[in-house]
């Protein structure tokens, strides 16, 4: 057994308890947790690890929603609105996944491990990024995607997105987690997210969508209206849409779901969405860079909310500590420590409870996903969320399962 001994332990419990003076005993599980002295004095055969000053344990954080393929991606696109940023995607998909191959994927990952990630949800489109994700050291839920709404091609998308399917659970493993992800409302065909939906209630996988992102989003699915009609029609004439956002929802029955963005939906939706059991991910950069409107956190209820990057085709980084500090800005009505600390459980114990895993908390019981990180200096006021979110950039120690990740 070992024992990490901290000035802070971050618990990321629902009451943000904070032990100062603490250590953490853990396996492969956390065995025990309190006041440093105690835990020393009650484990005298564990090794032994102090974290010298301005030291904080916390969970692993988890980052439930990136896109690794599109890692290549730093000037390519238009910003500003979604559809012009959409057609941008499009012409310049070929060149962004050519140069994003597995080494980039890789380095992308490493990148986020080093900031402290250890748990990821990965929206796979086309399956560039299964060998890193299965590599990688972090736990990944692998979210196969299904997208496209041509009634001639369903077939075919389907059977592609089976074979993925298959494959990634073929490779399932305690850190290599099958799911499913429907790209949206707006792009995918009603039979094929009928037929996916299927396949997840009966063999029991999560499911993540893209759900209410653009004003476009909503007037197309309100009325066949808006930005999205020209666009549908360069595809194909006369398109419509193929469900409103509400009859989309309720396709969702008995899943567990996670329902990204969400910055225009309305309330009925977001109520819809809590009935389902469902979670909203919060995704501030990318919404502020494709203008998609400030999602009204403050409405929302707290456990039904987590935070993710989103991917390099809508952001700049794949940390969450530079996720939060965004949040941070963009919610400038909030009161700072306050958002911190949500901020900080919405990247640790709501994003474990969203993707049904034992970690994101450190408590009795749950899997040793810990990170040693380290305060810019002494904390004179009681606002470490704050000053943790402002100034940290890394972990110095890592541990995912107990195991220390060098
Ligand atoms: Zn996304």
């Amino acid at each position: 057994m070992k024992i990490l001994e901290a000035d802070f332990i971050l618990t990321c419990r629902d009451d943000f308890e904070i032990i100062k003076d603490g250590a953490v005993c853990f396996d492969k599980k956390i065995v025990d947790i309190g006041k440093a002295e105690e835990i020393i004095n009650r484990y005298k055969d564990a090794t032994l690890t102090k974290c010298g000053e301005n030291s904080v344990l916390m969970p692993g954080l988890i980052n439930p929603h990136v896109h690794l393929e599109f890692s290549a991606n730093k000037t390519s696109l238009r910003y500003g609105d979604f559809i012009p940023w959409l057609n941008s995607v499009i012409k310049n998909r070929d060149d962004i996944l050519q140069n994003g191959g597995e080494e980039c994927i890789e380095r992308e990952l490493d990148s986020m491990l080093y900031s402290g990630t250890t748990t990821l949800g990965a929206i796979s489109s086309f399956g560039d990024d299964f060998n890193p994700c299965l590599k990688t050291h972090q736990k990944v839920i692998y979210f196969n995607e299904i997208l496209g709404s041509r009634p001639d091609t369903v077939d075919v998308l389907f059977e592609n997105f089976k074979s993925r399917l298959h494959q990634s659970e073929e490779n399932k493993n305690e850190k290599f987690i099958p799911a499913i992800s429907i790209h949206s409302p707006y792009s995918t065909h009603p039979i094929l997210i009928k037929n996916v939906l299927d396949i997840a209630r009966r063999e029991n996988y999560l499911v993540s969508t893209h759900f209410m992102e653009s004003q476009a989003e909503r007037e197309w699915l309100d009325s066949g209206s808006g930005d999205f009609v020209e666009f549908f029609n360069s595809f194909a004439l006369n398109a419509r849409p193929l469900s409103s956002a509400l009859e989309y929802l309720e396709l969702f029955y008995d899943t567990n779901a996670l329902f990204t963005h969400c910055t225009k939906a309305t309330n009925d939706e977001i109520q819809k969405i809590k009935e389902l059991g469902g979670f909203i991910t919060h995704c501030p950069v990318s919404n502020r860079l494709l203008n998609s409107g400030r999602l009204e956190i403050e409405n929302i209820d707290k456990d039904m909310l987590n935070l993710a990057t989103d991917g390099l085709s809508s952001n700049i980084s794949l940390s969450s500590w530079d996720e939060m500090r965004a949040a941070l800005m963009l919610h400038s009505q909030a009161d700072i420590d306050k958002l911190s600390k949500r901020l900080l459980k919405m990247s640790t114990n709501y994003a474990a409870e969203a993707l049904g895993l034992n970690n994101g908390v450190l408590e009795v019981g749950k899997d040793a996903d810990i990170l040693v990180v380290k305060l810019a200096d002494k904390l004179i006021n009681d606002d470490l969320a704050t000053q943790l979110i402002l100034h940290t950039k890394k972990a110095e120690k890592i541990y995912i399962n107990a195991e220390e990740i060098l």
